[in-house]
């Protein structure tokens, strides 16, 4: 069996249906979201639809609880203040309902899963470094932990002898069983790392491997509907070069 873990589809469904159709021929496989299903893009309830029809574990993200009022959005940036207030417009009761009852991490067998950090997962920090990944190392106690939330594939090892190490994302990944690792699996739907596709993990637990996978999208369509929403441009914008 293959696990999928994808995170921060933020209503993008074109990415987020790429995802899936190239995901889903892959045989005896599950796939878990790390949260982040809406914000930001313009198909939040056919995202939250593609969601529960396809994932097994779903957790929530901070974009998620914002939509509904369950986390400030204080510290959000103009845009995603103003994604979030037309995403909480346009979402039934039944969505809101679906994200209130997201779980905020999980742990199966050797991992974890969480949206943004494993130590408190519930004030959102970011781990984007070494430094960042060393501290949060001790919030988990299995083997691998999947997080999202930077929209940034990252790679962080802890050593048996405490050595703190950085990997390569845009390589597969041979796992040691006895090391610690962080895998950011990057974003579907707002990938920020400069490469303009799609982002996902693909964990073999047999081969002990993690890949993380690229996947092109109609970005065009995406930025179409997002504009067609009134949604600020910068949000269409943004995508054509994954920033
Ligand atoms: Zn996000």
């Amino acid at each position: 069996m293959k696990i999928i873990i994808i995170s921060d589809i933020h209503s993008n469904l074109e990415a987020f249906e790429a995802v899936l159709k190239e995901v889903n021929q892959i045989k005896d496989v599950v796939i878990y979201s790390l949260g982040d299903i809406v914000g930001y893009g313009a198909n939040p309830i056919d995202c939250i639809d593609l969601v529960q029809k396809n994932v097994t574990i779903s957790l929530a993200g901070n974009h998620d609880y914002a939509a509904i009022g369950m986390t400030s959005i204080d510290n959000f940036n103009p845009y995603a203040k103003a994604s979030t207030v037309w995403t909480a417009n346009v979402l039934s009761d039944k969505d809101k309902k679906y994200l209130q009852e997201l779980p905020i991490s999980e742990k199966v067998a050797k991992i974890t899963l969480v949206h943004a950090s494993p130590t408190n997962p519930l004030i959102w920090e970011y781990i984007t470094n070494i430094y960042d990944a060393k501290k949060n190392f001790l919030g988990f106690n299995n083997h691998l932990c999947f997080i999202g939330h930077s929209h940034r594939p990252a790679i962080f090892i802890k050593t048996t002898d405490e050595q703190y190490l950085v990997g390569k994302p845009d390589r597969r990944l041979d796992i040691k069983e006895e090391y610690k690792y962080f895998i950011n699996v990057g974003s579907v739907g707002q990938p920020r790392d400069g490469i303009p596709l799609a982002s996902y993990a693909v964990y073999d637990p047999e081969k002990n491997t993690v890949e993380i996978k690229r996947v092109p999208y109609d970005i065009t369509v995406a930025q179409e509907k997002i504009l067609e929403a009134g949604l600020p441009s910068y949000l269409a914008e943004r995508l054509s070069y994954g920033k």
